[in-house]
């Protein structure tokens, strides 16, 4: 009998390796202390509106002061103190920055098998950089990054909170925990194959115990639960439970124990109970989400992260990327539970936090969804609302992002247009400050018309 065994490279050496080669063969250069860490300006920020986050009236004419990283004072007269750098925003009108809680920055589709065979954890160290400096442009100056491999997304991290990359906050998950044959591990091929990597995958109560420990130990600052069957892996099912109630308690005390919330990926209606049941902090996509489900969300304030926009683009795209037929087919065959999943959660009051599965589709895009929300019986205000104070309730970052106030960061977006009118205009993000550092500053918006 033949045995046919595909194995990778431990990625990790060949990581260090390639680092090693590369410090080698590079000639030194010493970061100046600017390249290291651009330092915040500070100023006072002028536009026609502000919409503050918070779900309040829009103000006009508003000005916000910014000291070095943060938020001094917002208000219509404010007393400016001499020498004051002025950024003039003329007509637009300025929101905090946006909050995505749930992207997977590291990674973004390619041709499936591709992706799988030929692209290894390397491919996405080289070009995760580009996908943050995509999202921050985009307006999104935070992010909850829902799963990377090799503990990508906490390096990234790191590089962005150093100052040496452009690119939003972030709490990343590292490895979704995952059951053996779950929507995290790779079936529907030979039992031979394996790929060396760290493995996300654990089975009862011990694994689990162990696995968090080693994520949180690693950089994770949330906890990414793969509570049920999804639609970009090779299960039958797009929704069936993948993890006992028993094992999901676990995941969900041993987080706790760490101060970590769970975020669950979940679609199903069984998974999406047994997973608030738990006490999860978010339901991940939540595509079949039934009433006694949605009943409970409201009463234990469990959040719900719709992402619509993922599946669509799944559906309409991914045949085009080589992925098989059952796996389109799955994606098609809840995009209408998709809608009414939201709708009763909406009517029923569910809390409702802005999450996009962003790398799904293109890194940049991320503001696309939120005309899925107002179509689907959203106002602007509360779409808006999703990705400001919901989402950074969410990540427990309440004290810090998704308001313009006094103490928060300095992060701030503008737009030429009216978001309230037409929240597709959020798609056409202006200017972007980010801890009081201006990242992004069209044209348009430099100018009183
Ligand atoms: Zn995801």
């Amino acid at each position: 009998m033949s045995r046919v065994t595909v194995e990778k490279r431990p990625a990790r050496y060949v990581a260090l390796a390639a680092a090693l080669l590369v410090t080698l063969l590079l000639p030194t250069r010493t970061l100046t202390a600017q390249e290291a860490k651009p330092a915040p300006a500070g100023g006072r920020v002028g536009a026609a509106r502000l919409i503050d986050g918070r779900g309040g009236a829009p103000v006009t004419g508003v000005v916000v002061l910014v000291e070095k990283d943060r938020i001094a004072a917002v208000g219509a007269n404010l007393p400016i103190p001499a020498g004051v750098p002025i950024i003039d925003l003329g007509a637009a009108t300025l929101l905090p920055g946006l909050i995505d809680c749930h992207t997977h920055i590291t990674g973004q589709p390619g041709n499936y098998l591709d992706d799988l065979f030929r692209r290894s954890p390397i491919d996405q160290a080289v070009m995760a950089h580009v996908y943050a400096r995509r999202t921050l442009e985009a307006g999104f100056t935070t992010v909850r990054d829902l799963g990377a491999g090799e503990f990508i997304d906490v390096a990234l991290r790191k590089a962005i909170d150093a100052g040496t990359l452009p690119g939003p906050r972030m709490q990343p998950a590292t490895l979704g925990v995952s059951a053996t044959g779950g929507h995290g591990d790779l079936s529907g091929f030979s039992p031979y194959l394996r790929f060396g990597h760290f493995s996300g995958l654990a089975d009862g109560v011990d694994e689990i115990r162990k696995l968090i420990r080693f994520e949180v130990k690693n950089g994770a600052g949330v906890i990414k639960l793969v509570a049920t069957a999804g639609v970009l892996s090779e299960e039958e099912s797009v929704g069936a439970p993948q993890y006992s109630l028993e094992e999901m308690g676990v995941v969900v005390r041993e987080a706790a124990m760490w101060s970590r919330k769970v975020a669950a990926h979940a679609h199903g209606a069984e998974g999406i109970r047994r997973a608030v049941q738990a006490g999860v902090a978010s339901i991940e996509h939540g595509t079949v989400l039934d009433e006694a489900g949605a009943k409970m969300m409201k009463e234990r304030g469990t959040y719900l992260v719709p992402t619509m926009y993922a599946l669509d683009y799944v559906s309409n795209e991914y045949g085009k990327l080589g992925f098989p037929r059952h796996i389109l087919e799955k994606a098609r065959s809840i995009e209408k539970d998709a809608e009414r999943s939201l709708r009763l959660a909406h009517r029923l009051g569910v809390k409702l936090a802005y999450g996009t599965d962003a790398g799904v589709f293109p890194h940049g895009d991320n503001a696309k969804q939120l005309a899925y929300l107002v179509r689907w019986g959203l106002t602007p205000m509360q779409a808006i609302q999703t990705a400001t104070t919901g989402a950074a309730d969410l990540l427990g970052w309440a004290d810090r992002v998704g308001a313009v106030a006094p103490g928060m960061y300095a992060d701030l977006v503008a737009v030429s247009g009216d978001p309230l009118k037409d929240v597709s205009e959020l798609e056409r993000i202006q200017f972007v400050m980010k801890g009081g550092v201006v990242y992004k500053r069209a044209p348009a918006a430099s100018h009183r018309p």
